[in-house]
């Protein structure tokens, strides 16, 4: 979510969370916001992020989806009018650690890089290539079982599967680095665990 939202396409958790359980509530059929099958997979990995716009912008879908998202202080003071300044802030990062030239190049590909992988590689190529766990009704895959460069998932088939699991390995020879994550984040008292699948 974080990555969407630091690109600028998504700016409120409400707009990302509605897109995100259509998608559970369609997969794959009619109605789902980034379906490879429904929509070319070139398109779901070269334009992911605008899928997410599209989804938000139709009547009605933040009142049913979105329903029980927080609407605190940072979603209505920073993330909802001055979601640029995330932007801009990595920009001044960027002139900052590498200069004038190579800054602005470093900062674009930051801004396509995060939701090519994040909305482009996970919501395309995890509805087309890679290995069944479960026979779900929809066509997730999971891309890889060493589930490390996109937090944990690569591992797509099991998070439909078991979409409520905080953690996303069910096989002892997938490895979860979001596992890890959340046991970090446990321990330090930043996370509470509601449900994670044992292994
Ligand atoms: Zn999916
Ligand atoms: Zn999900």
């Amino acid at each position: 979510m974080l990555f969407a939202l630091i690109a600028g396409h998504i700016t409120k958790t409400k707009e990302w969370v509605a897109c995100h359980r259509k998608h559970h509530a369609f997969a794959d059929r009619e109605g789902d916001p980034h379906s490879p099958l429904m929509e070319r997979l070139r398109n779901i990995v070269l334009k992911g992020a605008f899928y997410y716009r599209k989804a938000v912008w139709q009547p009605g879908v933040l009142e049913k989806y979105g329903n029980g998202t927080p609407n605190d202080w940072i979603e209505r003071h920073l993330l909802a009018p001055r979601n640029w300044l995330g932007i801009a802030l990595m920009l001044g990062i960027d002139l900052w650690l590498f200069g004038w030239v190579v800054g602005p190049a470093v900062w674009g590909v930051q801004l396509l890089w995060i939701p090519f992988w994040a909305a482009g590689i996970v919501n395309g190529v995890g509805h087309a290539f890679g290995y069944r766990n479960h026979a779900v009704k929809d066509a997730s895959r999971n891309i890889t079982p060493f589930a490390i460069w996109l937090g944990g998932e690569e591992l797509h088939n099991n998070h439909h599967a078991d979409p409520k699991s905080a953690t996303f390995s069910h096989r002892w020879f997938e490895v979860d680095i979001d596992r890890m994550y959340i046991q970090l984040l446990s321990a330090l008292g930043l996370a509470r665990v509601e449900y994670a699948r044992e292994l």
